[in-house]
């Protein structure tokens, strides 16, 4: 999988982070899990898009700057990574998405998050820039409060980029993590279960055309269909009669 890892702030002058407990700066905090979570997502095979602009002019440039790069590259998962701040006294943690694949994958994160001790605030949908302008699932994630000295005490660079590595790639299927090539041999559906296609709503099943794909496969075969996932994140049961994967 492409995953788009946005590295909140860090862009001067105009797009800088908050500041928050022992004058600890947003913008260190977010690089800190950003290049960790990045060496995480690589070491487990996925290829990672940096986006964040070395400097920026205004805001609004920056965020469009993040999107497009992500756009462009055609990540298959926009991930943006930020620290809260607010009164001193709000402290916990907070995953946003608007898309209905980008709220499974925000509910992950949350989770191993708050698995670490931070309070759940909950899964939440906001109209930020970046999860409307990206073409792909995006999640924000304010990790905790870095101006709460509870939530800086519990902090660790690690374990949260772990946890977020964690729900982000944890509960897949167990895959090859080497791509391999799927050769469509004949027009078939690519379902989301082992039953016949006629059987399935539209909802459960994607049309493959004849020829070749990069994917991911789960090997081997299993009640004469393929378990495979593709690279933008459809993964799904396809039937071995009607191709090949080498
Ligand atoms: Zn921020």
């Amino acid at each position: 999988m492409k995953f788009a890892v946005d590295i909140g702030h860090n862009a001067p002058s105009k797009d800088t982070g908050a500041v928050g407990v022992n004058q600890v700066r947003e913008d260190d905090l977010t690089r800190e899990v950003g290049e960790r979570l990045i060496e995480l997502l690589e070491a487990a095979d996925h290829q990672v898009i940096r986006t964040a602009p070395k400097s920026s002019t205004n805001v609004t440039q920056s965020l469009r700057h993040r999107c497009n790069v992500a756009n462009q590259a055609h990540a298959d998962i926009f991930v943006s990574i930020h620290f809260n701040a607010f009164n001193s006294r709000a402290y916990g943690t907070e995953v946003f998405a608007t898309s209905r694949i980008g709220r499974g994958i925000a509910n992950e994160i949350l989770q191993e998050i708050c698995e670490l001790g931070f309070y759940n605030r909950g899964f939440k949908t906001a109209n930020f820039y970046v999860l409307q302008n990206t073409t792909m699932p995006a999640v924000l994630v304010e990790c905790c409060f870095c101006d709460s000295k509870k939530d800086m005490d519990l902090y660790d660079p690690n374990l949260m980029a772990q946890a977020i590595a964690s729900g982000l790639i944890g509960d897949l299927p167990p895959m090859d993590n080497d791509l391999r090539t799927l050769r469509v041999t004949d027009n078939t559906w690519l379902k989301a279960t082992t039953e016949q296609s006629e059987k399935l709503p539209p909802s459960q099943k994607v049309w493959m055309k004849v020829g070749k794909y990069q994917v991911l496969a789960a090997l081997p075969e299993e009640e004469g269909h393929h378990f495979i996932r593709l690279q933008n994140g459809t993964e799904g049961f396809i039937f071995a009669g009607h191709c090949e994967v080498s």
